[in-house]
Formats: structure tokens, C-alpha cells, sequence
């Protein structure tokens, strides 16, 4: 079986914070991944990208990465896809093939398995849009198929974050459209994106989730917190909402600019906000 030990976490994760992590283990197909989760016991947390992440030296389970679940297979304008395929890839992967529906996807840095847990969405769209169905492993170690009506999608949510279930494959219907408009509306996503977002500097994305009025960036940036810095993490200038790593941030000190921030909001607008990135330490 394939693993680190004493892993890099920068080498997992797009916060590429300091410190090291006990062990990462690469499951080769499903026979490998069941053997891996029936020695661990429960005991494990499934990763892709790393890019919601918030990773400490402090956690003790091993990480499960899925990156050789990378089947692709296009039947029409179905796309079936392994849950360890990187989505942008995939956003272009569709567009070459004239197919339309995941352009929103492409400044995602997630995997498959990781947009859909999250229910990842920009610009007014998101997986659930064209998500199908999904092959998942449920606790029990059982080999499923679910339905999009069974995986409760609504924003930043699914049934993933809510049972231990781990995501395999999965299904997306796609809209055949011109391949030349696709491809464009791509890269206008990408530059939007490097305008607006950090993307000079590591980050994993939106710290905090938007509220049904209020958007949580434009709060941090009303309450003077851009800027505001814990060792090396940072509140961007550029983005409010997004905390960068300007070089050897520490998750304890990501954690530490996050709690700041709830606090002062909290103080300001009497607003919780509500942690869009998982904490796992
Ligand atoms: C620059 C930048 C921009 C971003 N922009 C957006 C955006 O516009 N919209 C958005 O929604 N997000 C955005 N994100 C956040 C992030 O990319 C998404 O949440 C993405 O879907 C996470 O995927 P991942 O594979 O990296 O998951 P990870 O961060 O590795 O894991 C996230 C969670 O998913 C679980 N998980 C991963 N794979 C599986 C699986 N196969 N089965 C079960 N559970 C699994 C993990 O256990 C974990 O709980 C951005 C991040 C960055 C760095």
C-alpha cells in the first residue's frame, strides 16, 4: 500500500502551512480502500485537494487521499468521473468535448470528491446543478449508488458533511453547447477570479460562509480587519474574505485570525459567523 509518513502539510493542502502530518495513505483502487478502512476503524479523514483545509501538526488520524480514483469517462453529455479527479481539469476536460455546465468550476482547486461533500458553487452555480448520481462506501463498508435527491444539497452542504460516507464517483449531466463560448467563458472566470482573489499567496478559498443579507467579506472589510495578522497568516488586502499564508503560517495561527475576526464581527454587527473551511486538529 502506498503512504508517507511524516508528510509535508504544504505538500497536501493549498494553505501549504508549516508542520508535518503522521501519515497520508494513497489507496490504489476500492479492494485497497476497504482493507485500509476496515484496519483503521473510523479512525481516518478522507482528503483531496486540501483546499477548505485547515490542517494541524496536532492531527493524529491518518489521511486518506483518493488521487488514483481518476477514471474519466464521457457517454454523450454524461461524464462519469472518480471522486480523486481534479475538478478545474474536468471544467476543461467538458469544454473541449463542447460540453457546458462546469465552467463555474474552474477556479475551484478541489477534487470531484471534495466539490461535491462541499456542494462547491461560484458565481450563482454550483454541483448540484448537474450532479446525477454518486457511488459512495457507506459506514458499514457497503458499496452504494445514491441519487442527487438523496444527497440533501444546498449551499456548502451534503449528506457527506453530515455521515460518514465517502464519495467514489460520480455521474454529471452536461448541456452540449459551443465548445469556442465554453472555452471563453473559462478563461473570463479565471481572469475575474486573479483580479479579485489572492491568488498569489495560499489560501484554501472563502474562510467564512455568506448569510442570507449579509456578505461576510464586505463585513471584515466595514470592521477594518483587512490586514489584521497572526504570524504569518493574514487577512487579505485584496479579499476580505480569503486569510493567505505569507510564509510559514502555522494552522494555530490561521485559527487564531479567525477567532479575532468572529469576535469583532460578533461585537459590531452581533453577526456569528459561520466557518465555510474545516479545522482539523
Ligand atoms: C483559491 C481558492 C478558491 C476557492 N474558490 C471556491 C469557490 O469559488 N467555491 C467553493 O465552493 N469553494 C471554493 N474553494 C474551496 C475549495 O476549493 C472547495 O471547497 C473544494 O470543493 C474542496 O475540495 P477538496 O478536494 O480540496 O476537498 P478537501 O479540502 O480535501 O476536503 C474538504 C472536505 O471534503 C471531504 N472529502 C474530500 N473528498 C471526499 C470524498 N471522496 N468522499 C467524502 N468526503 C470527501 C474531506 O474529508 C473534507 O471534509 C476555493 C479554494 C481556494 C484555495
Amino acid at each position: 500500500m502506498e503512504k508517507i509518513n511524516n508528510a509535508l502539510i504544504k505538500d497536501y493542502t493549498t494553505y501549504k502551512l508549516d508542520g508535518y502530518i503522521k501519515e497520508i495513505i494513497f489507496p490504489k483502487n476500492y479492494d485497497e480502500l476497504k482493507v485500509v478502512i476496515k484496519d483503521l476503524k473510523n479512525k481516518y479523514k478522507i482528503i483531496g485537494n486540501g483546499s477548505n483545509l485547515i490542517l494541524s501538526e496536532s492531527y493524529n488520524h491518518p489521511l486518506i487521499n483518493l488521487k488514483y480514483f481518476d477514471k474519466l469517462e464521457f457517454n454523450n453529455n454524461i461524464v462519469t468521473v472518480g471522486a480523486g479527479y481534479n475538478l478545474p481539469k474536468l471544467a476543461l476536460e467538458c469544454a473541449k468535448k463542447g460540453l457546458s455546465g462546469l465552467e463555474f468550476a474552474s477556479g475551484i482547486p478541489g477534487t470531484i470528491g471534495g466539490a461535491i461533500y462541499m456542494n462547491a458553487g461560484a458565481y450563482g452555480k454550483e454541483i448540484s446543478n448537474i450532479l446525477k448520481r454518486v457511488t459512495i462506501l457507506d459506514e458499514k463498508n457497503n458499496l452504494k449508488v445514491l441519487n442527487q435527491e438523496d444527497l440533501k444539497l444546498s449551499y456548502r452542504d451534503s449528506i457527506f458533511k453530515h455521515k460518514n460516507y465517502i464519495c467514489l464517483e460520480a455521474e454529471f449531466e452536461l448541456i452540449p453547447g459551443n465548445k469556442e463560448e465554453i472555452i471563453k467563458e473559462i478563461k473570463k472566470i479565471i481572469e475575474t477570479r486573479k483580479e479579485k482573489q489572492p491568488l498569489e499567496y495560499p489560501s484554501a478559498g472563502s474562510v467564512f460562509k455568506n448569510g442570507e443579507n449579509y456578505s461576510a467579506g464586505r463585513l471584515i472589510e466595514k470592521a477594518g480587519l483587512k490586514g489584521t495578522k497572526v504570524g504569518d497568516a493574514e487577512v487579505s488586502l485584496k479579499h476580505a474574505n480569503f486569510i493567505i499564508n505569507k510564509g510559514k503560517a502555522k494552522a494555530d495561527d490561521v485559527i487564531e485570525l479567525i477567532e479575532i475576526v468572529k469576535e469583532k464581527i460578533k461585537k459590531e454587527e452581533n453577526i456569528d459567523l459561520i466557518l465555510e473551511q474545516e479545522i482539523l486538529r
